[in-house]
């Protein structure tokens, strides 16, 4: 059984067309984003980048609840995840990115890259009625 926290239990990524019928597992993870990322999901402008330290720009984030955190070491921030899980930008009901365009580079990466490369904790969506 697929444990999205186990990664040892997470099936071989074969095509994109597995992720029609998954539940968007993937996007229940923790993610972690560039600046960049920020940037291209219009998060932060360019003219913070120019005006502001990033610590200054990380608090703005957290305060408007769109990280947790921010990791001065590695220049990496952690986008916010809701009670159940799911992403901040993942649609609860239709189970898609509601910035796939502008999605950050982990997200468009994975999974040839994250935890256990080529695999990924693909679960099913329910299907009422069945
Ligand atoms: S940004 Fe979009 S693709 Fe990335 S984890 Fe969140 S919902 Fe999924």
């Amino acid at each position: 059984m697929i444990d999205i926290d186990r990664p040892s239990t997470w099936r071989k990524f074969s095509s994109d067309e597995a992720c029609r019928s998954c539940n968007a597992s993937c996007c229940t993870m923790p993610v972690e984003v560039t600046l960049s990322d920020l940037i291209r999901l219009n998060l932060v402008s360019e003219d913070e980048v120019q005006n502001l330290t990033v610590r200054k720009i990380a608090k703005r984030l957290v305060k408007e609840k769109w990280i947790t955190s921010y990791r001065e070491a590695t220049g990496l921030f952690m986008l916010t995840q809701k009670a159940n899980r799911d992403c901040i930008f993942l649609d609860s009901k239709t189970r898609l990115c509601t910035s796939y365009s502008t999605r950050p580079d982990v997200c468009r990466q994975f999974p040839a890259i994250g935890p256990r490369p080529g695999y990924c904790p693909l679960i099913l969506k329910k299907v009422f009625g069945s």
